[in-house]
This record gives C-alpha cells, structure tokens and sequence, in this order.
C-alpha cells in the first residue's frame, strides 16, 4: 500500500494512492487500520506523508561519501537529529538561510517505523518498520563544520522535505539513490553500498531511545554531495519510491 497525507481545505488528511495513481481518502491510523474510502475529487496538494516525535539521521552511512569530505569510515554509526519543525512536503520551498553561504541537499532512503520499540535486537529490527519514503536532508555544511554540534546546520525549518508516499511493500535491499539538479545527476549511490545496515541503524537507535509509530530514520547520503542556489530545484528520487522535488528560495529579510 502506498499511504499519504494531503491538505483538505486546511486539514491534514490520510489519503492511499492507488497504482493508477487515483488518491482515495483514508479512515483510521495507518500504524493500526487504514481503511482507503472514495477517490478525492480535483486536485491534491500532497503533505509530508509521515508525523514523526523524532528524525533520527545517520552521518557517513556510504563509504564513499565519507571520504569525499575527507572523514574516516565511521566504526558505529554516527547519530543525530532533526526537529520535526524541519519537515518540509513534496514541492514546497526551501529556504536558504541568510545566515548561510552553502546548502546541500541530500538524498536519503527514510525508513518509517510502525511499532514502538526499544532495545531491539537486530534480527527483530525489521518488525518494528512500517515502510519507506524519500527524504532530503538539506543541510548548511559551513554551519555544520563551524558549529561542534550539528543542530543548526540541519535543522533550519523547510530542511527535512519527506515524501511523496510512504510505501509498506517496498524492498529496501539494493536500489539507486540520486540527487538531480537541472539536467544534472549529482549524487548517485545504492543502498546495497551502506556501511550499517537497517537492522543494524534500528538496534543500535533503540538502545538509546523509544522508537514511536511514525518516527523516522533517514539512512545517509550517497557521494557526489554539491551546494545549491536560489533558483535551484533539488530532485531526489529512490529507485522504486517516486520522486521529490523542492525548489530553493532565498530566505526574505
Ligand atoms: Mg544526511
């Protein structure tokens, strides 16, 4: 099943999207029982299709991408967050900040967690996840090298764009993970190449924290990582999980 949130007059609705690509309203909670109902007529302004208490991320999750800005491959993962404030939906802005000289996306398979947990071992990891989605963790890179602490630099509002499904069939093991600016693929990875793998990334984050329905982990960025301008629009696309587009719009004073 392929699950979304759209805008309804001002209310946040869950919605299935059919192969066909029909949008049906949805009754009930997907993380229990989500009952798809009558296709929604016109058109559909798409919401972020998850509303997470926490973003989990992973840093330097590809070998590749480690060394291209010059990091040791990491021997545990490297965790940390960003504020559900950051989320962005499909086609909606992001804004570059003023206090900022260089913004990257990043193009990242998000894994969605559908059970609570907590000190879950690797071989039950996979019991907790309810499906996966597209994300782009934009992020200020002089901001995240000035700063000790990568909180600024990742989690200005609009930095977390997620969507545009979130898809509970989908197999995660070996697909293409790219980043397309204009006409230009920029980054392009597998996640066949990660260096943790999802189990892993699930029992090592919930050996520190209680995983919720709907929280996310956001599993590293694939090499060939290039800043963006105003202008731009930033591309992400998981092999298998659709596309999400978000234009970058200089922050107004
Ligand atoms: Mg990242």
């Amino acid at each position: 099943m392929r699950i979304i949130r759209y805008d309804d007059a001002g209310t946040a609705r869950w919605g299935v999207l059919d192969p066909d690509g029909t949008v049906r309203a949805a009754t009930g909670d997907p993380y229990t029982e989500l009952v798809p109902g009558a296709p929604v007529e016109g058109e559909v302004r798409l919401l972020a299709p998850v509303t997470p208490s926490k973003i989990l991320c992973v840093g330097r999750n590809y070998a590749d991408h480690a060394a291209e800005f010059g990091n040791p491959v990491p021997k545990e993962p490297l965790i940390f967050m960003k504020p559900p404030s950051s989320i962005a939906a499909p086609g909606d802005e992001v804004v570059y900040p003023a206090l900022s000289g260089r913004l990257d996306p990043e193009a990242e398979l998000v894994v969605v967690i559908g059970r609570r947990g907590r000190r879950v071992a690797a071989e039950d990891a996979m019991g907790l996840v309810f499906g996966y989605t597209i994300g782009n963790d934009v992020t200020a890179r002089d901001i995240q090298k000035s700063d000790p602490q990568w909180t600024r630099g990742k989690g200005f509002d609009t930095f977390c764009p997620l969507g545009p499904y979130v898809d509970t069939e989908f197999d995660p093991t070996d697909v293409r993970v790219t980043c397309t600016v204009g006409d230009e693929v920029r980054q392009d990875g597998r996640t066949a190449d990660f260096i943790f793998d999802i189990p892993t990334l699930i029992a090592y984050v919930s050996a520190f924290t209680t995983l919720e329905p709907g929280d996310i982990i956001m599993t590293g960025t694939p090499p060939g990582v290039r800043p963006v301008r105003p202008g731009d629009t930033m591309t992400v696309a998981v092999e298998g999980l659709g596309e999400l587009s978000n234009p970058v719009v200089a922050e107004q004073a």
